[in-house]
């Protein structure tokens, strides 16, 4: 049976967002990241369209994500950018995965696993150029570099960093940050074999700092549409605009009319000015639609908006319909998405609920039933 909520996936806006992120990249390669189920998408089926397009490689956080992405056929590089515990070494070197070093705990343990499989893992490390989450300071890169090269089991495919706010130009971190890469990449290049990459830039890198692409960029939101400043993409230089490949609908489950100075729902947030006219929608926090949305939120019913009234709760929703004709028990409700001529992104609801689009599209993403189209 069809849930009444479901979040609707445009395989083509994916495979056109690829086509962007290349053109941005010019001659870089182009990592997807998948992570977070593919930032709510659906990590299998999005890796699909995303290896169809012929990305170089894809990057998750943990290797059991990994895993999960060699269990489903995918031979491309993938990259495990969130460490790795003992734990997961094992698992690791068995599906050929590429572990992102942010210490050396287990380096000699991926060696020995490495070896006795007859095998040469490639791995990166991760250096912190100024992010401050993760990874090794630039004067410890040398000793570990030092460290590897007495592990014959295991290959060094490359060195990354990761920005702490290229989203954000106001921002003097990200500028720093890549200026210590940059002079990190023009030192090591030459004394490195030449097959190891170096890489920096996150959408924010890719669509927003020139200089920031070095062999192979990673983004992540701008496969799924959107821009990491919350904006429209204007402010980039390129004319071909990203897609958001995420919508999100449901049903109106209710219609119901009640009289002015009417207060609504959990907690009396809202109290009606006028006798008003209130569809129930069967949604709430628990399908990702956030409590912060509360009295805040819009939803599309009839091609109008219509305004959250009073909390979201756990599965109900009440949104003000006085002002919209005809609205009846069963009619489509946009959440996220386009309804006739009006729209609804991830970045108005991220702003609503004062978040990002990335945290919108995780929720929603991976709190409800997905169909695929296209
Ligand atoms: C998540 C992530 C990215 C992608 O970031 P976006 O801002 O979504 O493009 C790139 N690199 C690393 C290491 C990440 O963790």
């Amino acid at each position: 049976m069809n849930s009444l909520n479901k979040v609707i996936v445009d395989r083509a806006a994916l495979a056109h967002n690829v086509a962007v992120c290349r053109r941005a990249a010019g001659e870089a390669e182009l990592l997807a990241m998948v992570k977070a189920d593919a930032y709510g998408h659906g990590m299998i089926e999005t890796a699909r369209v995303f290896s169809r397009q012929g990305v170089d490689a894809f990057g998750v956080a943990e290797a059991v994500e990994g895993v999960q992405l060699r269990q489903a056929g995918f031979t491309e590089p993938i990259l495990i950018m969130a460490g790795v515990i003992p734990d997961t070494v094992a698992a690791i070197v068995e599906y050929n995965l590429t572990p992102v070093l942010v210490d050396d705990l287990t380096i000699a343990q991926l060696s020995f696993c490495s070896g006795k499989l007859g095998q040469v893992t490639p791995v990166y490390l991760k250096m912190d150029a100024g992010m401050g989450r993760q990874g090794f300071l630039p004067e410890e890169l040398d000793r570990v570099l030092g460290t590897l090269e007495n592990f014959s089991s295991l290959r060094l495919a490359g060195i990354l960093a990761h920005f702490p706010g290229a989203d954000d130009l106001a921002n003097p971190g990200p500028p720093v940050v890549l200026e210590t890469f940059r002079q990190t990449v023009e030192r090591l290049r030459a004394t490195l074999a030449p097959g190891v990459r170096f890489h920096i830039a996150n959408s924010g890198g890719l669509f927003y700092l020139p200089g920031a692409v070095f062999d192979m960029v990673r983004p992540g939101i701008a496969l799924y549409g959107y821009y990491p400043d919350g904006g429209d993409g204007s402010r980039t230089s390129l004319t071909d605009r990203l897609r958001p490949a995420m919508q999100y609908r449901s049903r109106v489950l209710q219609v119901r009319d009640v009289p002015g100075g009417y207060p609504l729902g959990y907690g009396h947030t809202f109290t009606t000015s006028r006798p008003s006219r209130i569809a129930v929608l069967p949604l709430g926090y628990e399908d990702g639609y956030s409590r912060g949305l509360s009295n805040r939120g819009k939803v599309l019913l009839r091609g109008c908006f219509a305004p959250v009234v009073g909390r979201v709760s756990m599965n109900l929703t009440l949104v003000d319909v006085t002002d919209i004709a005809g609205v009846q028990t069963g009619d489509q409700a946009v959440l996220m998405g386009t309804q006739g001529e009006k729209c609804i992104t991830a970045d108005d609801i991220a702003g609503w609920m004062g978040s990002i689009s990335n945290e919108v599209l995780c929720l929603l993403g991976s709190l409800n039933n997905r169909e695929y189209i296209n």
